[in-house]
């Protein structure tokens, strides 16, 4: 694709004609004939957009977008050219296992019966932890499901995680620290009612487009509406900004501080909202409170604030008065550049705490709303209980009493579930690194390329000494280091629950056979439990058993599942939880008296946070500080890293894709104009990259869309040359354990 043809589609997904790409047109209905259509949702990012599957002759053959789903019948390209993914010649047809050094055909019997062994005897030569799990935002829930049972109850250990760690944990930190429960409050419908939109550390237009698409239509209906984006890069997100605050990198922190400390001094706080709503930070002082909060905050002036950022004093100034404007319903989003960072949670309790000081919050259009990345994450991992330290539905490893409701149910005896969280995921390779782990199953995702300091975790997987097992669709840089890999049926050729940002649950129908001998991986797991000699903890004979017992599983807690049935997943467009019967319509505003049924009718208060035991939440006070790697004089400059538009994580799917697979498939490195002439460095050029961890070369993009001090290199590329978790940093937030891939420390020259 021609960089102009590129540049068009980039700017296009700010202006919407690409993200109409997926709209049902004359000419698309014409070619309708012999088409049966199934509806569906998107395999790829977190938006969750229904589509309608088009199979002729047994093959999917098109996708087009839902009216009735909440994208209204847009999809973007990606969405939109979803049947390639299925078909392509590397498809992963049959069982592997590594012989030799290589890996060589093998029959299922063979590849099961030998995992069956491997983990069984570890278990009773090296004990419960030496065997883990490593899941994925992307599988079905319950797909996870059977995977979470299966080393709980089966192997008895938690060491069960997924790559939303890698993504998602710090939002999740934020949400329990700051409201007691995880996912956000708001659903995209608040994205309609809007006056100012808040988006840092995002690039919505090209991670989530069609999204972005929907904020795009806002604000074309309505002049007055605002857009406020905060980044270190000029994205394409910017495109439509009325501020754009290009701040250096690090210091979104202290900006934060800054805009909360401005609404105190320019009386924008919501006095009334606090008094009944808020409770303020926990931390170590016990004596925190209003005017403590007002303290802490005074060293971070707009003053000190555009010093530290780099960006002017009028633009910080005029953004938080849009933001904190009492009149205005203020919709803040964010994604991975406040996640992954060594103060991930720190960045999501900071936007946090700009909504409840204001009282923006619980009010149509007002709202916190972090935007994840896997079309499953938040269903299928956060909520049911797919990281090491959570069982379903809110409950902790921690907590005797969860243990205890998760072991009735699963029929086990107390004590089945071990008291201790079991490994988090770099902690977990870490183990395969000391061969504290010995045996690891991976399902549905790439570690070997998107674990940060890569190199490290690539020879921990690649060692004879440990036993890893993938399951995929097709060969990937994980795959390569595997002993056995198993084929997986892909996406429309399997059926399962996706639950996506929103809070939105759907059902993801089969409507085509899988390739060659693949199988789901549900149906994997089943069969693996069963050889296992744990197949009475299986006794389902389809994804539905495993559904009604999720279903029994939410029964009490603040999840609130019970009426989204199989039977209404199968008929509705998606349902929003908390939805506690058939009939309830689910829950757009979580927590607001007369929306959420969890709120008392008589609750004195328009809303409760009822996840909190005082049904207040907390204004924590988090400093600005610094990240775990800065530049110095060895390494001077920040690097980063991100998504473009046409592909999407590892490229495992996109890069199949015929028209998207040379689309910016290329990682470069965007430099900006000043830097490159330091180094004598044109557009084309091989600049090598190096950090403490290693070195590449990349091909230079000279582009004043980055700033003097910066560079950025997208996450797709699978080239070893050029994977850039060659050079991320493996070091991790403390309290999330979420890696800091958004920054680390780099020194440049020219190659
Ligand atoms: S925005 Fe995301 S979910 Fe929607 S069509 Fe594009 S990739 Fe799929």
């Amino acid at each position: 694709m021609s960089a102009t043809r590129r540049q068009f589609m980039v700017a296009s997904a700010a202006t919407s004609a690409l993200a109409a790409l997926g709209k049902p047109t004359k000419a698309f209905a014409a070619a309708d004939g012999g088409i049966k259509w199934t509806k569906g949702v998107c395999r790829y990012c977190g938006v969750g957009c229904g589509v309608y599957k088009g199979v002729r002759d047994g093959k999917l053959v098109a996708i087009k977008g839902d009216k009735e789903n909440h994208n209204d019948g847009y999809v973007c390209l990606k969405g939109f050219l979803l049947p390639q993914i299925l078909y392509h010649e590397d498809r992963l047809t049959h069982p592997l296992i590594k012989k030799n050094g290589k890996l060589v055909k093998a029959s299922w019997d063979e590849a099961l019966d030998l995992v069956a062994k491997k983990f069984t005897e570890s278990v009773k030569k090296n004990g419960k932890d030496s065997v883990a799990f490593y899941g994925s935002g992307q599988a079905y829930t319950e797909e996870s499901y059977a995977a979470n049972k299966l080393f709980r109850a089966g192997f008895r250990t938690n060491n069960v995680e997924g790559n939303p760690r890698l993504c998602m944990a710090s939002a999740v930190g934020g949400y329990v620290t700051t409201f007691g429960k995880d996912e956000p409050m708001g659903t995209y419908d608040d994205i309609d009612h809007a006056d100012v939109f808040f988006i840092i550390g995002s690039n919505t237009a090209e991670a989530h487009p069609v999204l972005f698409q929907r904020i795009a239509r806002r604000k074309k209906a309505d002049p007055n509406v605002k857009i406020i984006v905060a980044d270190p890069r000029m994205t394409p997100t910017g495109r439509i900004a009325d501020i754009y605050l290009k701040f250096k990198p690090n210091t979104d922190l202290f900006v934060l501080n800054a805009f909360a400390n401005y609404f105190v001094q320019n009386d924008l706080v919501d006095k009334e909202f606090i008094k009944n709503h808020v409770a303020f930070g926990k931390g170590k002082a016990a004596d925190q409170n209003w005017d403590a909060y007002v303290a802490f905050l005074a060293p971070y002036t707009m003053e000190k604030a555009a010093e530290v950022s780099g960006c002017p004093i009028e633009d910080l100034t005029a953004a938080a008065k849009l933001f904190g404007c009492k009149k205005n319903r203020t919709m803040s989003m964010w994604t991975m550049g406040i996640n992954q960072r060594l103060r991930g949670v720190w960045g999501n309790n900071l936007i946090h705490n700009l909504h409840l000081i204001t009282g923006k919050i619980g009010i149509p259009g007002s709202t916190t709303f972090s935007l994840t990345g896997q079309p499953n994450a938040c269903g299928g991992v956060r909520d049911q209980g797919g990281l090491c330290h959570i069982l379903p539905y809110g409950r902790l490893v921690k907590k005797p009493e969860h243990r205890a409701e998760v072991e009735k149910i699963w029929g086990v005896p107390p004590g089945t579930i071990g008291d201790k969280p079991g490994k988090h995921a770099l902690a977990m390779f870490q183990a395969l690194e000391t061969k504290d782990i010995k045996c690891i199953y991976i399902m549905c995702t790439n570690p070997g390329h998107s674990l940060p300091n890569v190199n490290r975790y690539r020879k921990a997987m690649a060692d004879p000494d440990t036993f890893v097992v993938v399951a995929d669709i097709y060969p990937t840089r994980t795959t390569e280091l595997a002993d056995v890999v198993l084929p997986a049926a892909a996406w429309s050729e399997k059926e399962g629950v996706f639950g996506c940002t929103e809070r939105r649950y759907q059902l993801e129908h089969q409507v085509v056979l899988p390739q060659g001998e693949a199988r789901a991986d549900f149906d994997i797991l089943v069969d693996l439990a069963a050889r296992c000699g744990y197949g009475k903890l299986m006794p389902w004979k389809s994804p539905d058993d495993a559904w009604e017992e999720l279903l029994r599983l939410a029964e009490g807690t603040m999840y609130q599942i019970g009426g989204i049935t199989r039977a209404r997943l199968r008929k509705d467009h998606g349902v929003i939880w908390p939805c506690p019967t058939e009939d309830h319509p689910g829950t757009k505003l979580r927590y607001v008296k007369g929306e959420d049924p969890w709120v008392p009718k008589d609750y004195p208060h328009r809303i409760m946070f009822y996840a909190k035991p005082d049904n207040r939440a907390v204004v924590w006070f988090r400093p600005w500080e610094n990240a775990a790697e800065m530049p110095d004089e060895e390494y001077p400059f920040f690097f980063t890293t991100g998504r473009v538009i046409e592909h999407w994580h590892t490229a495992t799917m996109t890069g199949r894709c015929k028209e998207l697979k040379h689309a910016k498939i290329t990682s470069e490195v965007e430099i900006h104009p000043d830097d490159a002439k330091k180094l004598g460095v044109r557009t084309g050029d091989g600049v090598r990259v190096t950090s403490r961890r290693d070195s590449l070369v990349f091909p230079a993009l000279v582009t004043d869309n980055s700033q003097p001090g910066l560079v950025f290199v997208h996450m797709h590329d699978a080239n070893l040359k050029r994977m850039c978790n060659k050079i991320t940093i493996d070091q991790f937030d403390p309290g999330s354990k979420e890696p800091t891939f958004k920054i680390c420390a780099v020194k440049l020259a020219k190659a």
